[in-house]
């Protein structure tokens, strides 16, 4: 029997969730079913057309939506693409990086961030993150500033905000660009600024697994007029147009097929319209947790900065095994047996990455890293490494429907876990 009374899961006690949580999909309503009916009975699946002329920028829906998104966050500009990663693949040719152009990003988000500057033969160059927010550190960015930097790419990661505004100081005291990656903290806010706001360019995704979403699909929003113009030539065979929109400069206009269906855009608008009620609720989920265990000594609960709103895409804990006098590992296992869903860290630091690690991208010589004397190697970032490797637990607002409910056992099954930790010292200690 358990030094505490209560008999933990994983040594043959009763589980506190018996049944997992159901996904996710309370977000697609009836709304949304009526805008594809509206497109379906349209006829009009797409409307791009790649060359000079109206249709140059899409169908209807495609234009309805930038306007209302550009509305929304109060930006001069959206342009629709059928991702992130090709928003911030465009970014990168829009702000003229090249061949050996260095671009600054953290290491601990999802890969498209760091990916996207390869595309032009732009080197990433990653700079440390902060302990408590796990986005950029602007002192390491200021630190790997040369002659060389074209960019930053922050990423408001997790749904809060990096130091969006210090980093856009920088960026302009350098005279680089700010690029914002804004995927996963779509209402996240700093001070009176909208996350995705205060760069040059803030990407948004509507990838299924974001608050807001439209099976796939992303955004870009900009203030600078020739930003989006380049922007909307990369989405759409650059190449065929360049002359017609009086491109002037014709760098990186090789372009994509990166365009938004009207299916998407349809979709996409009708979860705009309801935005906060898509994400006040991962909000809640997060907040109770975080109200649950914030006395506990050993786990630290997400932290906002002052004057700050977190979107809570991934709510995190951070796990102390000195405290807790027991590996992550061991508490995780238990944490799974009582049903709790969740994981352990969240990617290798992506300099770890092959592409890195064998610097090897784009053909056989190694371009673009045939550039550069950038090495890439375990200890370039301690503090992400420190966060994936032992102290990171994360669970998934957005991945679950939670109710009420289930919300106290998620948070009594973290209590119960801590509470009988003692007793998990004798599987640690079996390992
Ligand atoms: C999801 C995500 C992306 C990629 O978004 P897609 O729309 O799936 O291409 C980029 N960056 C971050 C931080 C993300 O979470």
């Amino acid at each position: 029997m358990s030094t505490s009374g209560l008999e933990l899961a994983i040594l043959g006690g009763a589980p506190i969730l018996s049944e997992p949580l159901s996904v996710f999909h309370g977000s697609l309503g009836l709304i949304e079913r009526s805008a594809v009916e509206r497109v379906m009975d349209s006829g009009s699946l797409s409307a791009f057309y790649g060359s000079a002329g109206p249709e140059f920028f899409g169908g209807e829906e495609v234009r309805a939506l930038e306007a209302e998104w550009s509305e929304y966050f109060g930006m001069r500009h959206a342009v629709s693409v059928n991702a992130a990663t090709s928003g911030l693949i465009a970014a990168m040719g829009a702000i003229g990086v090249s061949p050996g152009d260095e671009v600054i990003v953290p290491p601990y988000t999802m890969s498209a961030t760091a990916m996207a500057p390869l595309f032009y033969g732009g080197i990433p160059v990653f700079a440390d993150i902060e302990d408590q927010t796990f986005c950029l550190d602007p002192a390491a960015v200021e630190a790997a500033i040369n002659i060389r930097t074209r960019a930053i790419i922050a990423v408001n990661l997790f749904g809060h905000p990096a130091q969006i505004s210090a980093l856009r100081a920088i960026a302009e005291k350098h005279r680089i660009y700010l690029i914002e990656d804004n995927a996963q903290a779509p209402l996240g806010r700093e001070g009176e600024h909208l996350c995705g706001t205060v760069g040059h360019v803030g990407i948004f995704s509507l990838n299924y697994h974001k608050h807001i979403h439209s099976g796939e699909g992303g955004i870009c929003v900009t203030d600078d007029d020739t930003l989006a113009n380049r922007l909307r030539m990369i989405r759409n065979h650059a190449e065929n147009v360049a002359d017609e929109m009086g491109a002037g400069d014709y760098s990186n206009l090789i372009g994509h097929n990166f365009r938004m269906s009207e299916l998407s855009a349809a979709i996409a608008r009708a979860q705009l319209a309801r935005a906060e009620e898509l994400v006040r609720p991962r909000e809640h989920i997060a907040e109770s947790l975080t109200d649950a265990i914030d006395d506990l000594e050993g786990l630290t609960a997400p932290k906002v900065r002052p004057d700050c709103r977190h979107n809570y895409y991934c709510w995190t804990l951070r796990y102390d095994s000195e405290l807790m006098g027991v590996s992550r590992e061991t508490f995780s296992r238990a944490l799974t047996e009582e049903g709790f869903p969740h994981s352990v860290g969240y990617v290798e630091p992506l300099y770890l990455l092959p592409v890195f690690r064998e610097r090897q991208a784009i053909g056989r010589d190694g371009f673009p890293f045939n550039l550069t004397n950038r090495h890439y190697e375990a200890g370039l970032c301690p503090v992400a490494e420190r966060m994936h490797f032992e102290e990171v637990i994360l669970f998934e607002p957005c991945a679950y429907d939670v109710s009420e409910d289930q919300l106290e056992k998620l948070a009594n099954a973290l209590r119960k876990v801590h509470k009988c930790r003692v007793d998990l010292r004798v599987i640690d200690s079996n390992e």
